[in-house]
């Protein structure tokens, strides 16, 4: 897949407020820092598409953007350009906002997914540098009780050897199984050297085309 434009939209308070639900829906979403601004601007290879780093846990908003992209080897004038929607959901786990935040923060998010009747899949992000956490496991599994369709990318695998990463990934993965029947798809990613960019665009035009 080609991504030939990716344009902020608008940030919306509940899913009621979202645009129209006419095309093929994906969400982002991780705890605070987990590298999800980075990794959405690496996708969509604009590096100011979504703010890195700027106050986590602060944005509480349902951010939309709205993504062209074409085929693999389709040309530009081509008739099978698609258009998606990419969403940036607020992250989880910032332990500096209070309560009432954070159960409006889970109110939000548990209406969007379970009703967003375009989202096609969530990308949860996950820390490759770390041992399965629990915050990142409660998460998925409650994904799973919504049956939400969702992938798991693990994030900044550049910062350590492929060997820990592979570790942290299986761990991750074999904590699941404790619960799980089947294993959601996963990718390993680094934004800082655009690792799993074309698996992870392969997979949305995949989806796109279902
Ligand atoms: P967010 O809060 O989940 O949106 O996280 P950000 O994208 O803002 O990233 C948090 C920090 O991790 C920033 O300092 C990024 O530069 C850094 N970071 C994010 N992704 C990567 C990556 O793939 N590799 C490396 N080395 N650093 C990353």
């Amino acid at each position: 897949m080609i991504i030939q434009s990716a344009t902020y939209l608008i940030s919306s308070p509940d899913y009621t407020k979202c645009p129209k639900p006419d095309r093929p829906e994906y969400a982002f979403i991780g705890r605070s820092n987990v590298g999800k601004s980075s990794l959405i601007n690496m996708l969509c290879d604009n590096h100011k598409l979504a703010k890195t780093s700027g106050s986590p846990g602060k944005t509480q908003l349902i951010n939309h953007f709205d993504i062209k992209s074409l085929p693999d080897g389709e040309s530009p004038s081509g008739s099978r350009n698609e258009a998606w929607y990419l969403v940036d959901l607020p992250g989880y786990g910032f332990a500096k906002v209070s309560q009432s935040q954070r159960k409006q923060w889970e109110k939000m998010i548990e209406n969007y997914l379970r009703n967003r009747e375009n989202l096609i899949n969530v990308f949860v992000l996950i820390d490759s540098r770390h041992s399965p956490q629990k915050l990142d496991l409660d998460f998925v599994n409650q994904l799973g009780e919504w049956e939400v369709p969702f992938c798991l990318a693990f994030t900044k695998a550049d910062k350590e050897t492929q060997k820990e990463v592979s570790k942290n990934v299986k761990a991750f993965l074999d904590a699941m199984r404790k619960t799980w029947q089947f294993l959601p798809r996963n990718f390993v990613t680094s934004a800082e050297k655009k690792m799993g960019r074309d698996k992870m665009l392969q997979f949305i035009e995949a989806c796109n085309n279902e």
